[in-house]
């Protein structure tokens, strides 16, 4: 019987005594370990009643346990439903109705609240805490540890993933057995993973990042992680002796290039640092070579595709760029309007097709119908470019994109100056209503630690490099922009702060 997932990511390491996880606790989890606890938690999910093609609906803390949990839905044939820690009773309401899950696994803090909501909507509830405790667990333990791997094809559901909800309400992304497995031996190949690599894990579990990059990849090539609860700079510093890849958002680099103890020294046993779900600033790619000599791959992925293009293991590794389309993956840059393919240079939206690419959103066939063509190109909502080497730029979101008296305007395009000059740490430029132009573009300007940027001299330097209609109407100073938990600049919160700003 075969299921290509769990035979693919799991089943090939049965038995095997090798470590998977490494604790900050000094402990070790083998993969059998690991292969065991997931077969007594797929028992556990079968014994309440769940069917094949069930939804779970998880929202727990990161722990060996709730990534064993992934695990036992691949092998019990379930659809692994993983959501934000962050998220508030309220806001789970919406993705657990929304879902139609049979189970929810939650924090025993939330336990109350949520176990109401469960009744409510006739879903099943169980406890898994941070320490792994919970009845989740403790049901699990009088279980066998090993379970009949429910037969599944390569095209059923694997898992539903929100998306971020960085442009608006998240979306379930459905995605099958091959989307994740297609995806995870492709980079296991471009990024040379072998059974020699030790990961660090500091990312959240609850997105595509964490989960499906990082963790796939260590289980496609039967390396180990290093499995941190979180990003914490002091652990992060303290295990890089024993590590080979680290795999971040980009202010993990940020905050490493910020510590004296981060060094040449350290990091030069290393053989890899990989960026991605945010757009890592050229600047902070050049520090980091000055700093270490190594040069951060950035890649580029989303939600509903994993990933889609990569800078070469081997080869240029350019910044500002998120490098070529993945092999199977094809990519194209289209005119928003007609959709025809644009030539190589000019902007426009990104599109992907491969085996990579999702099914389409869970119960909203109008957005899956408008964003997923016939002929199997996603609409990915990112705009781009293709540079003269093939090299693919992002230029910013399609919901990001500023249009002012008629034109057109990239805000990457302005933040790249403002970015520039002396005193600036990052900046976002957003399009604000305007009673003359419809939009117009405002500024924000993060300055470097202690700096007071002049912006007078920075609209000059505007003036000198960009057309007169692209010129921000003003320019605020604040200290930090909204982020939300993978790092990401919550532009809608910026415009909806300065919406009434020229009306
Ligand atoms: P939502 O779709 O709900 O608005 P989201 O798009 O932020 O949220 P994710 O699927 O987590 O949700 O993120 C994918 C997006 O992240 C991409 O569409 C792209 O805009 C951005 N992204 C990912 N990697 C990179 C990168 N290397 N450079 C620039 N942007 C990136
Ligand atoms: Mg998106």
């Amino acid at each position: 019987m075969a299921n290509p997932l769990y035979d693919g990511l799991f089943g090939i390491h049965a038995g095997k005594s090798t470590p998977f996880l490494h604790l900050l606790n000094g402990q070790t989890v083998t993969h059998q370990d690991f292969l065991s606890m997931a077969a007594q938690i797929a028992n556990v999910m079968v014994q309440i009643g769940l069917q094949p093609g069930d939804r779970v609906a998880v929202q727990v803390e990161k722990s060996p346990q709730s990534l064993a949990l992934y695990a036992a839905c691949a092998q019990a044939g379930l659809v692994f439903l993983p959501l934000n820690t962050a998220y508030t009773v309220d806001e789970l309401s919406y993705f657990i109705e929304n879902s139609g899950a049979a189970l929810i696994v939650c924090d025993g803090q939330s336990e109350e609240a949520l176990s109401k909501l469960a009744a409510d909507l006739g879903v099943q509830a169980e406890t898994l805490n941070a320490d792994g405790s919970g009845t989740l667990m403790a049901q699990a333990q009088a279980m066998p540890s090993s379970f009949a791997t429910v037969e599944r094809s390569k095209d059923d559901l694997a898992a539903f993933l929100y998306t971020s909800g960085t442009t608006g309400r998240s979306k379930g992304a459905m995605l099958t057995q091959d989307n994740l497995l297609s995806n995870a031996q492709t980079l296991v190949q471009e990024w040379r993973f072998s059974e020699d690599d030790v990961l660090i894990h500091a990312l959240p579990i609850f997105h595509t990042h964490g989960l499906f990059v990082a963790t796939n990849i260590t289980l496609a090539a039967g390396s180990c992680m290093i499995f941190m609860p979180k990003f914490d700079v002091d652990a992060v510093i303290a295990q890089m002796p024993r590590a080979s890849v680290l795999m971040g958002v980009p202010t993990f680099y940020t905050r490493l290039l910020g510590d004296d103890r981060f060094t040449k020294d350290l990091t030069m046993h290393m053989r890899l640092f990989v960026s991605g779900s945010a757009p890592l600033l050229a600047e902070t790619h050049v520090q980091f070579e000055q700093r270490t000599g190594h040069r951060i791959l950035e890649r580029y992925g989303m939600t509903e595709t994993n990933m889609n293009t990569s800078n070469p293991y081997e080869g240029e590794r350019r910044a500002g760029t998120v490098g070529f389309p993945l092999p199977g993956v094809d990519l194209k840059v289209t005119d928003p309007e007609t959709g025809n393919a644009l030539p190589d240079g000019e902007v426009g939206q990104i599109e992907v097709r491969g085996p990579n690419v999702f099914k389409g959103y869970w119960k909203m066939p109008e957005k899956t119908a408008a964003e997923l063509r016939e002929d199997g190109f996603f609409i990915t909502g990112d705009l781009g470019r293709i540079d003269e080497d093939g090299y693919v730029h992002i230029v910013g979101r399609n919901k990001d994109l500023i249009i002012s008296g008629g034109y057109n305007i990239y805000p990457k395009e302005i933040e790249l100056v403002l970015d520039d000059q002396p005193g600036v740490l990052e900046s976002a430029v957003i399009g604000v209503p305007h009673p003359d132009f419809g939009e117009t573009v405002l500024g924000v300007i993060i300055p470097e630690n202690g700096a007071t940027p002049d912006t007078e001299a920075m609209m000059e330097a505007v003036r000198q490099s960009l057309a007169r209609f692209k010129h921000p109407k003003e320019l605020v100073v604040l200290n930090e922009l909204p982020r939300n938990t993978m790092g990401k600049v919550q532009k809608n919160i910026l415009r909806d702060q300065y919406q009434g700003m020229f009306t």
